[in-house]
C-alpha cells in the first residue's frame, strides 16, 4: 500500500503516531569519545533493520509489541558534534519526550549518550535513580583529562543525583579507585529503589563477548543472554520513567548476532514497561 504517513522505516512495531504513544524510541548514534574502538555510531540504523528478522510476540512475556504503543522518532544528527553539544541535544530531546507524558527509550551510541538523558530526567525528577547494566563501572573521574567520556558517564551521573542512587549489575572491569569509589558511593541493595523513578541504562558489553561480539570494550567473564532477560523481566517491579541501551558496534558483528540480540533485548524492554491493555492484565 502506498505509504502516505512519512518514508521513515521503524522499529519493528514502533507504528504508533506520537500523540498515542506510551513509548518514544530515537537513535543516539554517537561514538566521538569510544577509547577502543568506535562504531556504535551504526548501532541505530543496523537495530531498524534487524529488529524485522524479530517476532513482535514475546513468548517470555506473553506480550505483543502490536499490543502496546510506541512511536519512533528516527535518529538524532549528533556525529561530529562536540560532546556538550550532543548532550544538549538529547538532553532537550528526552525533556520534551517526559514533558510529553511518554517513557524516552534511546538507542545508543557510546555510553556518554546516557548522561544527556538523565541530565533532563534529574532536573524533572529530583529523586531519580539509575540501575546500570554494564561490565565497566564507568566511574572514573576523568579519562586522558577529558570528563566527558564513555569511561566517565557513571561518574557524571553520580555528580547529579548523588549517594546511593545507583545500583550496578555485571561490573567486571575498572581501575582500583574506580572500585573503591564503587564500594563508597554506590548502593549495595535495590531497597530503596522501589518506589522511586528508574532510569535504566543497558550498555550491552554487559553480555559475555561470546553472546554479544559486537561491541566496543568486549569483557570476557559476563552474562548471558537469559540471565540479561531475567534481569529485564524483573524491572517490572520498578517505576523505569526512561531507558537506553548503548554500545552495540555494528562493524565488529559481522554475523549480525549482537545486532539481533540487541533488537530482541529492546522488544523485551519495551514490553516491559508498557501499560498492558485490560483485557490482557
Ligand atoms: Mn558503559
Ligand atoms: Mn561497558
Amino acid at each position: 500500500m502506498l505509504n502516505k504517513t512519512g518514508n521513515v522505516q521503524t522499529y519493528l512495531g514502533c507504528t504508533a503516531g506520537y500523540d498515542e504513544a506510551d513509548i518514544v524510541i530515537f537513535g543516539a548514534g554517537y561514538d566521538g569519545t569510544t577509547s577502543n574502538r568506535p562504531g556504535s555510531r551504526f548501532a541505530p540504523a543496523a537495530m531498524r533493520t534487524e529488529s524485522f528478522g524479530l517476532e513482535t510476540y514475546s513468548p517470555y512475556l506473553q506480550r505483543d509489541l502490536e499490543d502496546i504503543k510506541v512511536y519512533d522518532a528516527g535518529d538524532l544528527e549528533l556525529y561530529g558534534r562536540r560532546p556538550e553539544v550532543m548532550l544538549t541535544l538529547i538532553e532537550e530531546t528526552v525533556a520534551e519526550i517526559a514533558k510529553d507524558g511518554k517513557i524516552p527509550v534511546m538507542i545508543g551510541g557510546e555510553h556518554l549518550v546516557t548522561l544527556g538523558a538523565v541530565r533532563a530526567l534529574a532536573k524533572a525528577h529530583p529523586d531519580l535513580h539509575i540501575i546500570h547494566l554494564d561490565a565497566h563501572a564507568d566511574l572514573r573521574a576523568d579519562y586522558l583529562g577529558e570528563e566527558l567520556s564513555h569511561a566517565t558517564v557513571m561518574r557524571r551521573c553520580y555528580d547529579l543525583v548523588g549517594d546511593g542512587r545507583i545500583f550496578q549489575v555485571g561490573i567486571r572491569s575498572g581501575t582500583r579507585e574506580e572500585f573503591e569509589f564503587k564500594a563508597a558511593h554506590i548502593a549495595q541493595t535495590l531497597e530503596n529503589f522501589m518506589d522511586k523513578p528508574i532510569y535504566f541504562t543497558l550498555d550491552l558489553d554487559v553480555l559475555d563477548p561470546a553472546a554479544l561480539p559486537g561491541t566496543g570494550t568486549p569483557e570476557a567473564g559476563g552474562m548471558t543472554f537469559l540471565e540479561l532477560l531475567n534481569d529485564i523481566v524483573h524491572l517490572e517491579k520498578f517505576n523505569i520513567i526512561g531507558c537506553d541501551i548503548v554500545e552495540l558496534s555494528p562493524p565488529y558483528d559481522p554475523s549480525g548476532i549482537s545486532t539481533a540480540t540487541a533488537c530482541k533485548i529492546l522488544r523485551e524492554l519495551m514490553l516491559v514497561m508498557s501499560p498492558i491493555p485490560s483485557f490482557r492484565a
